[in-house]
């Protein structure tokens, strides 16, 4: 049976599909589909995991604690989020108690986001955390190891895998102040391909 997803063609015709989508049971208590936001244009595209309780009543990935230090960090490295980045999730409705949506739920709207990157074509990808890491890059090793590294993006209906940075998750951060220094440093390693590829003015 083919997927929704594999019949869009435009972003407005995917969330569409995902806004009538009835394959994924957490749809059914939340209030909103979680799609996307920042620049539709935008060359870097930042995939989180799942909306929690602000999101779900905003509609908007990224709006809460976790996405004001999600746009901090994004400063810092002289990015905003109007112009810079597209953001979205593995995941476009909340989870209950924000447990993590489970390998089900996630493969059932897996088409969609493969979609979404596909449609968007980034030249780069920041993964935020183990869930995002894991479902994209099917690594076996976690995100204490490999946060900062180059990794291989393959996406069906690309031909060429994009350049992608796991980094660790603000909600981890905002838990863990003392990652939050290592991660900073991999953004600064993030912005630096960003400025070589041409993709970011380096003023
Ligand atoms: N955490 C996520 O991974 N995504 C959101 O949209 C909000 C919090």
């Amino acid at each position: 049976m083919t997927h929704p997803a594999e019949n869009c063609t435009t972003l407005a015709e995917l969330r569409a599909a995902v806004e009538a989508f009835d394959g994924c049971a957490l749809k059914h208590d939340a209030l909103n589909t979680v799609f996307a936001d920042g620049n539709e244009n935008a060359e870097m595209m930042i995939i989180g995991e799942a909306p929690g309780a602000r999101e779900d009543e905003q509609g908007k990935p990224f709006v809460g604690r976790s996405g004001q230090l999600l746009d901090d960090l994004l400063l810092e490295i002289g990015f905003t989020r109007a112009e810079n980045v597209y953001i979205a999730n593995m995941m476009f409705w909340r989870p209950p108690e924000n447990r993590n949506p489970s390998r089900t739920e996630l493969a059932s709207v897996r088409p969609f986001v493969d979609k979404h990157i596909a449609l968007r074509q980034p030249k780069l990808v920041i993964l935020l955390g183990n869930i995002a890491m894991k479902s994209m890059l099917g690594t076996k090793e976690g995100i204490t190891k490999i946060h900062g590294t180059w990794q291989e993006l393959h996406v069906p209906g690309l031909a060429a895998p994009i350049p992608a940075m796991p980094i660790y998750h603000p909600a981890f951060l905002l838990r863990n102040a003392n990652m939050k220094q290592p991660c900073q440093q991999d953004l600064q390693k993030f912005r630096q391909r960003a400025v070589e590829m041409g993709i970011l003015n380096p003023t």
